[in-house]
């Protein structure tokens, strides 16, 4: 029972997510949103176009997960391979860390996927619908056959985008001619409708609808980001020392003789911003750093004669001590990025230098288990075991079999095994030692698989041999 005389204390619920109004960007221009564009044509030519490219006969880059393969241009990786899936898992981290330690949410504004297909989208709704202000009036105008036209064609070019989009993407799992041509026949599977669909969904509602909403609330990187920032990372900042006070003024007299900062209040910036914040009140976490404010507040500062740069990209120390940009450079190389950098370099070069020297064949050896050794026709011991063999490369090869590590050890007969482009092949294989010539016991030996035509392609793999 709670205590009547004693106040209670009552603790506010915070909710997980709070219903916001809808943010509608104005457009914007400058050089900032010009590396925008730059980006979302490099990526989503890379995207798109990727898997339309040809590359040794077949698709360049091809996950093909029914034949456990996955070809990226001369490379046919096998499930063997997965050390490589999991290194360029550590590089993408590493990588991540290290960038937003030194420009911070760079990749936030320029290259992730929700940044750049929010940004497609929009440029479509702008092109259908206008700019900011017809928007927000067409949005509260009440339904009309003109609104409908006009909603109807923005969401019809959004599916189109979005389905094509869930095509691309399935098309890296299923050659995507097939894709294409089963796509005209109406004959596609049923899972590739459903990842078409799926992921063609998925761009729809997070480009179209939840935009903002997702970096804010759903994506994991925005809430542990700041982790890796530190007082010298890259950030968009206002420069409130020079700002402030902010006021609308006469342009016929300097902002300091109106006791007035630079700042004209005219909330430019916060209208261009995608996530709807305001740059004034500091970082924050919904910054994404596209830096959409400082191209506008530049325009702003040109028509007021004022230097640009009252918002720019500058760092949490260089604003609060007025650094100039050489001392941001300087401070770029402190110790954790000096860390960052050497061990992701380190690892990027063993990477590299591994698929370079990497021998595009696989060989595993397995005793025979019926048996551990046996007495041949001839008096000598022979053990048996079973090689297989992956052709990792895209021409058919004939492998060649030698065995040593044991005085006098051969093979019972000649070995070659011919196996196809990109496939796998097997071999019985029985090795014989005179009996005498080594104690009793178990005794490791080596086996060589060599092609036949190219001995640089050649896998040497550890077994042992039974003396009984
Ligand atoms: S755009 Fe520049 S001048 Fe205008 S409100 Fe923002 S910071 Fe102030
Ligand atoms: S505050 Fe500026 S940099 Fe940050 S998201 Fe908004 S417009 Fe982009």
């Amino acid at each position: 029972m709670p205590n009547a005389s004693k106040p209670q204390r009552i603790i506010p619920i915070q909710p997980l997510f709070t219903s916001e109004p809808k943010v509608y960007p104005r457009s914007v221009k400058g050089l900032f949103q010009r590396w925008r564009w730059v980006f979302v044509w490099l990526t989503q030519l890379v995207f798109y176009g990727l898997c339309w490219l040809p590359w040794n006969g077949r698709q360049a880059v091809l996950f093909d997960l029914d034949a456990r393969r996955f070809y990226v241009f001369d490379f046919v990786l096998w499930p063997q391979d997965t050390i490589y899936l999991a290194v360029l898992l550590v590089l993408s981290a590493l990588a991540l860390f290290l960038f937003t330690t030194v420009a911070g949410r760079v990749w936030c504004g320029y290259t992730c996927p929700q940044t750049v297909y929010t940004e497609l989208f929009l440029w479509i709704e702008k092109r259908v619908e206008g700019d900011r202000a017809k928007r927000i009036k067409l949005d509260a105008a009440p339904w009309t056959p003109r609104k409908l036209a006009i909603k109807g064609t923005k969401h019809l070019l959004w599916l189109v985008v979005a389905l094509w989009t869930g095509f691309t993407f399935v098309g890296y799992f299923t050659p995507v001619r097939e894709l294409a041509d089963a796509s005209l026949n109406l004959s596609l599977s049923g899972w590739e409708t459903f990842w078409v669909l799926f992921y063609g969904g998925a761009t729809y509602g997070n480009a179209g609808f939840m935009r903002e909403q997702m970096c804010k609330y759903i994506c994991p990187y925005a809430q542990f980001q700041f982790v890796m920032f530190d007082p010298d990372t890259l950030i968009v900042a206002y420069d409130e020392a020079r700002g402030e006070p902010r006021g609308g003024r006469s342009k016929k007299l300097a902002a300091r003789e109106q006791s007035l900062g630079d700042c004209i209040d005219c909330t430019m910036c916060v209208q261009v911003c995608p996530t709807g914040i305001d740059i004034r009140h500091g970082l924050q976490l919904e910054c994404i750093g596209c830096a959409a404010c400082i191209d506008v507040c530049d325009q702003v500062m040109d028509q007021m004669n004022y230097p640009r740069g009252l918002i720019r990209y500058s760092t949490e120390n260089a604003v609060k001590q007025g650094a100039s940009r050489a001392t941001i450079l300087r401070r770029t190389l402190r110790p954790r990025v000096l860390i960052y950098s050497a061990v992701f370099l380190g690892l990027l070069t063993a990477t590299v230098w591994s698929l370079a020297t990497r021998v595009p064949l696989k060989v595993d050896v397995q005793r025979d288990r019926a048996a551990l050794a046996s007495e041949a026709a001839d008096g000598s011991i022979e053990n048996t075991f079973r090689l297989q063999l992956i052709n990792a490369s895209e021409q058919s090869r004939i492998y060649r079999v030698s065995v040593a590590g044991l005085d006098g050890i051969r093979l019972a007969e000649r070995v070659e095994v011919n196996v196809a482009a990109a496939s796998t092949g097997a071999a019985t294989v029985r090795v014989r030692v005179e009996p005498g010539t080594t104690a009793s016991g178990s005794h490791p030996i080596r086996f060589t698989v060599a092609d036949a035509a190219d001995a640089a392609i050649a896998v040497s793999e550890e077994a042992k041999f039974w003396i009984p």
